[in-house]
């Protein structure tokens, strides 16, 4: 791959995420290329690659089973790069030469570039001894750097929890100032980076440190505002992230749906409880409208796809029907194709502490080896209304516990 381009005439390198992670001891997820070739010299060199457009151009090449990233190297920010009021460079598409390549990278164990010729490290930013010292900081002037794009805020807490590294003092410092600067970002660019923090083998640290340099609330600003009010609504996301942590590590899937139920759902059960017990509304709608009230505010900030914020929905939706133990109801339930994540959900709930979860939880995870289990006493009266036929109206429901706000 590298001796394609260097057999070419062009400087070709490993760097970045790969690079540092090798020399930090960590297994490298994958390895991007820098090279001095251009996006059409790259194509000519590597026929099957696909050139992609984002802030600047990157090819694609497939090596194997695995796709490398190649990147032309970058020059310096000059006064020519386009940017908004706040400093943020909204194009940047000027090649340059390694060294320039390197302090355009964001941390300085990022800019390290290995050649694999002579097995060799080019380190122009101090970054070896930033590894050694177990500090990421950043490149050049922090204040700069982050304005110039915000998203180096969100990287400077997960690649510090990945590397197990202290963010450099310096560089940390301006972070709680400038967090309000992430509302500048486009929706769907927070959307990437909110999976690759969250679903992460160190989900809960990174949910920590982003609150602790206030960059949480700006993401989630509904989500803060419920947490803070309620201790049960922090426990449920913490376990949320500490169970996803849990399945990264094992390997096992994890579904942006139900985490966003879960870092949602403080500020839904809210409203949806305000809705039903201040306004008067009936519990089905709403529901619906917290949920569609929660979801339309998020999407100012993280635009959640379609193909998540459905099966979100339906993980909310079904929780309500936990409620009805009625064993043809029960059953019923059990074939839903969206139960097991509905289920998994409850348990959640269960766990946080939410007041009557506990015991349906423990009902429905009986009911599922196949027995109709006892119904215990205190869940006696969802057990106990006739059964209608056919879609007969919905039995008047007790309501569990509330929500409790401010008490917790
Ligand atoms: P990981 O792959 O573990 O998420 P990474 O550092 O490799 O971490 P990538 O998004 O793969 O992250 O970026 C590859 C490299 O590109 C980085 O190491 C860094 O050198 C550079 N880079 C990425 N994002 C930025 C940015 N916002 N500003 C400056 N340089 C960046
Ligand atoms: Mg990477």
């Amino acid at each position: 791959m590298l001796y394609g381009l260097k057999d070419a005439g062009y400087e070709a390198y490993m760097v970045g995420g790969g690079v540092r992670d090798l020399l930090a001891g960590i297994e490298p997820k994958d390895f991007d290329i820098a090279t001095s070739a251009h996006p059409d010299e790259i194509k000519r060199v590597f026929r099957g690659c696909r050139l992609i457009g984002r802030r600047f151009m990157i090819a694609h090449v497939r090596a194997g089973e695995e796709i490398l990233e190649v990147t032309t190297f970058r020059g310096p920010i000059t006064d020519s790069h386009e940017r908004d009021e706040t400093g943020r460079i909204l194009s940047d598409n000027v090649y340059g030469t390694l060294e320039e390549d390197a302090f355009r990278r964001d941390f300085t164990v990022n800019a390290l570039y290995y050649d694999i010729r002579d097995f060799s490290i080019v380190d122009f930013c101090g970054g070896v001894n930033d590894l050694q010292a177990r500090q990421l900081r950043l490149i050049g002037d922090p204040e700069l750097r982050y304005r110039e794009d915000p998203v180096r805020m969100l990287r400077a807490v997960r690649i510090a929890n990945k590397l197990g590294f202290e963010i450099e003092p310096l560089s940390a410092e301006p972070i709680a100032r400038l967090a309000s600067l992430l509302r500048e970002i486009p929706p769907a660019r927070l959307f990437d980076e909110i999976l690759k923090i969250f679903l992460n083998r160190d989900a809960l640290a990174n949910f920590e440190g982003l609150r602790r340099h206030g960059l949480f609330a700006e993401l989630f600003p509904g989500t803060e505002r419920s947490i803070n009010a309620a201790k049960r609504d922090l426990e449920l996301v913490r376990i949320a992230l500490t169970s996803t942590a849990e399945r990264v590590k094992r390997d096992l899937p994890v579904t942006p749906a139900f985490l966003y139920g879960a870092l949602l759902w403080p500020p839904y059960a809210d409203r949806a409880y305000e809705l039903e017990f201040e306004k008067g509304h009936d519990s089905v709608s709403a529901q619906t409208q917290a949920a569609e009230e929660v979801l339309a505010k998020q999407q100012h900030r993280i635009a959640i796809p379609k193909r998540f914020s459905l099966p979100m929905r339906e993980i909310w939706s079904l929780q309500p029907r936990f409620e009805d133990l009625r064993p043809g109801r029960a059953k019923r339930l059990m074939t839903h194709p969206r139960f097991r994540a509905a289920y998994d959900f409850l348990l959640l709930r269960a766990q946080a502490g939410e007041p009557g979860c506990a015991a349906l939880a423990n009902w429905w995870t009986q009911a599922q080896s196949g027995v109709v289990p006892e119904v215990p006493e205190e869940l006696a009266e969802m057990a106990d209304a006739p059964e209608p036929a056919g879609e007969g109206a919905p039995k008047k429901r007790r309501r569990r516990g509330g929500r409790n706000r401010r008490k917790a």
